[in-house]
């Protein structure tokens, strides 16, 4: 491996690493309300434009959306670089990192209230710490 397919291999392993921890819906769902429809769907307004239909649909399996009035679609990282108009998809990338190290260690820190075993949650926020730092540095 040259030292660009070492980065490029290191990024997708952190955009699929990040997709597959983030959850769509309770991102989303700071920005909108969304409505369940059956077990599998939830429904609400489009957050990419300025519109009262509810053509807004995430599926949950699947972790992807779709808009049936503006026709965007796509999963996380999509979804914030469609809501945040200068946001690059690394950067979304970064920003949901960033997020689930403030998660972490939040939970960490119950945990240690609750007198509950932290190793894992501390070799998690180890691991974000250090993804975070080497991107910032
Ligand atoms: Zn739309």
């Amino acid at each position: 491996m040259n030292s660009f397919e070492v980065v490029q291999s290191n990024l997708e392993e952190r955009f699929n690493k990040i997709k597959n921890e983030s959850c769509l819906q309770d991102y989303a769902s700071h920005y909108i309300e969304l409505e369940k429809i059956g077990d599998s769907y939830l429904k609400g307004k489009c957050p990419f434009e300025d519109t009262n239909d509810r053509s807004f649909t995430i599926s949950i399996p699947k972790q992807i959306f779709y808009c049936f009035g503006c026709h965007k679609g796509g999963d996380i990282i999509s979804f914030l670089t469609f809501l945040h108009k200068e946001m690059t998809p690394i950067k979304a990338v970064e920003t949901l990192e960033k997020q689930k190290f403030k998660q972490k260690v939040n939970e960490l820190k119950i945990a240690l209230r609750n007198n509950e075993d932290p190793t894992d949650l501390i070799e998690e926020v180890k691991l974000l710490t250090k993804i975070i730092l080497k991107e910032e540095s």
